[in-house]
């Protein structure tokens, strides 16, 4: 497999977050949509490489196709043209290697949490009780122990998230997909579950093995806290506009998001988003 020059900063880095080989491949991927109204492309020549144990962000502009391009990595929805590997498989159905997070918790509400949690199991063909005791570590390394038999109703938004991501980690999966999964909730608790997430990434293994993640985020500074790198895409139909590795130390904690470095970054890259989708108005902050 070819390298990827761009990203070589963050693989050199010694934090671990990035070891070595290619997990994701996507190869000059295009996505064209057959809607009632004639064609629609979503994506364009899309070409990134992630590796095994690295944190990828993805932001852009709504509709220039973040949440396209995870289905497809995912294998809901495969590519129109070039393609996409996984472990070096082109992907053409859903992958048990993926894990999904999305914006909405969609947690079935007459089932228990912990029931939720055990969701994937079930759908797998696998034997729930078997994964009974990973569930429950999973809900307590969350802080959700005291909620395991509760209806998902009597959770606050920030825990049936955290319920959701127990669900999508359920499988230990190596690969956890993530389409702005905290976009729905309040700043602090934002906040909270970056860290939380961060936590769990560094915690959790596959064989020993970080998970790799992808996370789609409306949020630069966001991006920016959580990921070594974050790719931008361009307007629709979505390129690969640049990628940004981000030289901040891990662990990053509630003291990072002072760091001046974070701030830099992300005005640098809102700038940058500005100017590709044609915004070029003073906004207060680097928010968009
Ligand atoms: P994003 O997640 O970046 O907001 P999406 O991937 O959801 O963007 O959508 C990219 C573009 O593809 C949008 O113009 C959207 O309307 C279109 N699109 C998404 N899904 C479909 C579909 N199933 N059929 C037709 N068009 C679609
Ligand atoms: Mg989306």
């Amino acid at each position: 497999m070819q390298e990827d020059h761009v990203m070589s900063p963050a693989a050199e880095q010694t934090d671990g977050a990035a070891s070595g080989r290619v997990l994701i491949e996507v190869d000059h991927a295009g996505m064209i949509y057959q809607a009632e109204s004639g064609p629609v492309e979503a994506l364009r020549d899309i070409s990134l490489q992630i590796r095994e144990g690295e944190f990828v962000a993805l932001v852009g502009p709504s509709g220039c196709g973040k949440s396209t391009l995870m289905r497809a990595i995912a294998g809901l929805r495969p590519v129109t043209s070039g393609r996409i590997l996984v472990d070096g498989v082109p992907v053409d159905k859903p992958i048990p290697k993926v894990g999904m997070v999305f914006q909405a918790a969609l947690l079935l509400k007459w089932r228990s949490v912990l029931d939720n949690v055990l969701l994937p199991v079930e759908l797998s063909g696998g034997n729930p009780a078997q994964y009974r005791e990973r569930a429950l570590a999973l809900l307590k390394m969350v802080g959700l122990s005291d909620f395991a038999n509760k209806r998902p109703g009597e959770l606050s938004g920030g825990m049936q998230q955290r319920a959701s991501l127990c669900r999508a980690l359920i499988l230990d999966p190596p690969i956890l997909l993530m389409d702005e999964p905290f976009g729905a909730l309040d700043a602090m608790t934002r906040d909270e579950m970056n860290i939380e997430l961060l936590r769990i990434w560094g915690e959790s293994s596959s064989g020993g093995q970080r998970k790799t993640i992808v996370f789609v985020t409306h949020s630069i500074p966001e991006a920016v806290f959580l990921a070594d790198r974050v790719v931008v895409m361009s307007p629709r139909p979505g390129r690969v506009a640049n990628i940004r590795p981000v030289d901040i130390a891990r662990p990053r904690t509630a003291e990072t998001r002072a760091d001046p470095a974070l701030g830099r970054l992300s005005f640098e890259l809102y700038t940058e988003l500005s100017g590709a989708t044609g915004r070029r108005e003073t906004r207060a902050g680097p928010q968009w």
